[in-house]
């Protein structure tokens, strides 16, 4: 037979009690733990997914990676990323048409200007030294249409594009407007400008079957804004046009 004593019986139900709710405290602790973690992973998803929209509505198109978890988040990232990649594609076409003339693929007038704004600027700041100003202009086009119709001629305006384009590169050549280019250089002072003209009006006598004259000026040497350049660009053009097939510089008076 056992024999405990009172002080015994008291301490060891104290300690009995108190082991029990040590174990009862951390095993709750441990659910609080697992579930704290387990939301988190639930609705860390979900806040990639907020975040990402936010990026979204300030213009930049981030895909999400692919996280563990479960099917309805993953088909809802997904969703996202398609969604992501359509939206990039229509916004790139539209600055493309934006920015692009539809006939010839060239840089349009609205390009442009953004093109002379940012060089203008480069010249403020001393990025840039010179900006040239080649302002091309077809000859006798009117009547090349009227010979061999206008299928004819917008093949000639997406040829000469062609020419421009791989002696100057893509993002040097505009289409002004109608049967008009110009060509933007950086850098370059007034001979070599006109050299460079020359060799543009030569390739296309050479490889269409029209002619162009050409009127070039420079920034800041004939003009200390765009809209200027293009004026004093568009005078030396007219007396290129004296004899055609021909380029000149721009010259006072
Ligand atoms: P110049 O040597 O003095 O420049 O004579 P030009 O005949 O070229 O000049 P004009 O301004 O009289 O005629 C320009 C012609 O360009 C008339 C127009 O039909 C033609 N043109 C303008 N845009 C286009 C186009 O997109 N496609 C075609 N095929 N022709 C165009
Ligand atoms: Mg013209
Ligand atoms: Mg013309």
């Amino acid at each position: 037979m056992l024999h405990l004593d009172v002080k015994e019986i008291v301490y060891m139900r104290q300690l009995v009690f108190f082991g029990g709710s040590t174990a009862v405290a951390v095993m709750l602790l441990v659910v609080l733990v697992l579930s704290t973690v387990a939301v988190r992973q639930a609705t860390k998803p979900l806040e990639m997914l907020s975040s990402a929209f936010v990026s979204l509505r300030q213009g930049q198109y981030q895909r999400l990676p692919a996280i563990r978890s479960g099917d309805d988040i993953q088909a809802l990232i997904a969703a996202y990323n398609e969604t992501v990649s359509e939206l990039e594609e229509v916004h790139n076409k539209l600055r493309t048409m934006a920015d692009r003339d539809g006939l010839t693929g060239a840089y349009n007038r609205r390009s442009l200007d953004k093109a002379l704004e940012a060089l203008d600027f480069g010249l403020d700041s001393g990025e840039v030294n010179h900006v040239s100003f080649l302002f091309i202009d077809i000859d006798s086009f009117k009547g090349f249409n009227d010979t061999n119709g206008h299928l004819a001629g917008d093949e000639a305006l997406r040829r000469i594009t062609a020419i421009l384009t791989r002696i100057v590169g893509d993002r040097s050549v505009f289409r002004y407007g109608g049967e008009e280019f110009a060509v933007v250089l950086r850098n370059y002072d007034l001979t070599q400008s006109l050299r460079i003209a020359e060799v543009l009006r030569r390739e296309v006598e050479k490889a269409a079957d029209v002619t162009i004259s050409i009127g070039v000026a420079l920034m800041p040497d004939h003009a200390l804004s765009g809209e200027v350049l293009i004026a004093r660009a568009d005078k030396a053009l007219y007396q290129a046009k004296e004899t055609r097939n021909a380029v000149a510089a721009y010259q006072h008076g």
